[in-house]
């Protein structure tokens, strides 16, 4: 007998579909911000027909841009929809979008499959699932990883958890925003995949940005550095697609004044969601709470709204001081 596990079950659908090669639907997005709108600009590509809101009008009219059409609510969205998502940065505000009397469950159809890709606390989206199901609903959480250049490029990676049948209808639409589609297993374990992903990450962005500028101050050429790293041992995610150093990687928001990819106010939250689940299963973390009050630190000092990469700028010295000028001195963290 075959057995095949839900990854090689999701890896053969993709084989035998092909990109972009598959049914065409009505998707309701809400969270149109800097991973909803390369996402969503996936999704039209692929020639589904996607109605977007957003509450920031500017982030509507960019994915109006990109061939979204604008819906002026949550309930104008989701009318006649076969999927919604949501792409929003905290529980609460994917709660405020699924509860209420002007939320997903009022005014979603019955058959519309629904997929939050936020990322949030295990705990709100246990409320998602259980009020989904009692009202009818299948519902999935399938956060991301791969960030904005991941969501650009169409190769983010999903977590998927709930009933092994909406996970694998889901994998279905999912597909033209994906590398890698992975079934986690139940409610919430796509969540608790990400938390701890992101726990890593930020580890390693933090370990990264101490490597980089104690060999700046060493004398090492920046590039000759991230040449050897990213072919050795200190080799990370972080360090291919956020070196917090301008002019080495592309994609970093170094390049651009610490221009927000992924918020400080963002990492922050998500490795707080690391510390509350550490807390509940009474796993310490110590590197991970001591990465966290540098998040803090970055805040405190009036950057959240900026990338959080720019935590270089605890090491390298560049923070300014409280009531200065926002923008990063000049150190070695900048050209
Ligand atoms: P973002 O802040 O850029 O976008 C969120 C959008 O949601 C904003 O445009 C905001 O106006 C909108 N919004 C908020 N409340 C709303 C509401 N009630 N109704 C409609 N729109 C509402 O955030 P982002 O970077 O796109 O991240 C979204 C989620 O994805 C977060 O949970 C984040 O942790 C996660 N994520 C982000 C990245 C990244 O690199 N940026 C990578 C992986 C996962």
């Amino acid at each position: 007998m075959l057995v095949m596990s839900g990854i090689e079950i999701v890896r053969g659908i993709m084989n035998c579909v092909g990109k972009g090669a598959f049914i065409m639907a009505v998707v309701a997005w809400i969270g149109l911000g800097h991973m909803g709108g390369p996402m969503t600009a996936n999704m039209v590509k692929a020639g589904h027909s996607v109605r977007g809101f957003d509450l920031s009008a500017a982030a509507l009219d960019a994915a109006v841009a990109n061939g979204v059409q604008a819906a002026g609510s949550v309930e104008a969205a989701v009318q006649g929809a076969d999927v919604v998502f949501t792409m929003l940065p905290k529980g609460e505000h994917v709660r405020s979008v699924y509860f209420g009397g002007s939320g997903i469950l009022a005014h979603a159809a019955k058959d519309t499959l629904l997929i939050d890709s936020s990322t949030i606390d295990i705990e709100s989206a246990q409320a998602v699932h259980d009020a989904a199901a009692a009202a009818g609903f299948r519902f999935v959480d399938a956060p991301v990883s791969g960030g904005m250049s991941g969501a650009a490029a169409g190769t983010l990676t999903f977590m998927v958890g709930g009933e092994s049948g909406a996970v694998a209808d889901a994998s279905g639409y999912i597909q033209p925003m994906a590398a890698n589609i992975i079934p986690t297993g139940g409610a919430t374990t796509g969540q608790a995949a990400k938390i701890c992903n992101n726990l890593m990450l930020f580890i390693n962005l933090a370990s990264t940005s101490e490597g980089a500028v104690l060999a700046d101050r060493l004398g090492l050429d920046k590039q000759v550095f991230w040449d050897i790293a990213s072919v050795s041992s200190g080799d990370s995610w972080a360090l291919r697609t956020w070196y917090p150093v301008p002019g080495v990687v592309p994609t970093a928001a170094a390049n651009s004044g610490f221009a927000p990819t992924f918020t400080a106010e963002l990492a922050n939250k998500d490795i707080g969601l690391a510390i509350a689940a550490a807390r509940s299963t009474h796993t310490p973390l110590e590197i991970g709470e001591h990465v966290q009050q540098l998040f803090q630190r970055l805040i405190d000092g009036g950057q959240g709204a900026k990338d959080c990469s720019m935590i270089v700028s605890l090491v390298d010295g560049s923070l300014p001081a409280p009531g200065a000028s926002k923008e990063p001195a000049a150190g070695a963290g900048k050209e």
